[in-house]
């Protein structure tokens, strides 16, 4: 594998396995306020994070490269509102896409088609990720202002039940 490719690949394990840590740092947030239907999507998400992190561990594996394991940073939060944490799950994933991005640019410029058709998933992934949580920003500008709103917007949320992620690698 291209050594390039090969560690943005190893990097992207621990920046998803820091994704779950931020996202179990915002539901840490809700849950400490008594919204538990935003700390439940958040929980949800972090195990998606971490289902994100073991893909491109299992990818390398697959391919005989060597997986190296990192320190997980501390997550940033600086929270000061209830819409605080939203906009920092957005701005989070914008700067993940670039992420995905920056590898599939370089499996690209390597031509390690094996490595972009990989991506691809994650390409899509990214989309919706990004609209889940600029919905997430627009409905609580719309409706997080109210006491009886914010209760509904939080019994939506707590309906939300995890599922495995739709890509698989044996
Ligand atoms: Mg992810």
């Amino acid at each position: 594998m291209d050594p390039k490719v090969y560690k943005l690949l190893n990097d992207q394990i621990n920046k998803e396995f820091y994704s779950a840590y931020l996202y179990l740092e915002i539901a840490n947030y809700y849950d400490a306020r008594g919204l538990d239907g935003f700390a439940n999507w958040y929980e949800i998400q972090a195990r998606e994070e971490q289902d994100h992190a073991m893909l491109f561990y299992r990818y390398l594996h697959n391919n005989s490269q060597p997986v190296v394991l990192e320190g997980i940073a501390r997550p940033e939060t600086h929270f000061t509102d209830l819409i605080g944490p939203l906009k920092a799950a957005l701005g989070h994933e914008q700067y993940v896409t670039g992420l995905i991005n920056a590898i599939y640019a370089a499996a690209a410029e390597a031509r390690d088609y094996r490595t972009v058709q990989f991506l691809d998933w994650f390409i899509k992934e990214q989309g919706e990720e990004e609209k889940n949580s600029a919905d997430q920003i627009t409905k609580m500008e719309l409706y997080g202002g109210d006491a009886r709103s914010l209760y509904m917007l939080n019994s939506e949320l707590l309906a939300r039940t995890y599922t495995a992620p739709s890509l698989t690698l044996e």
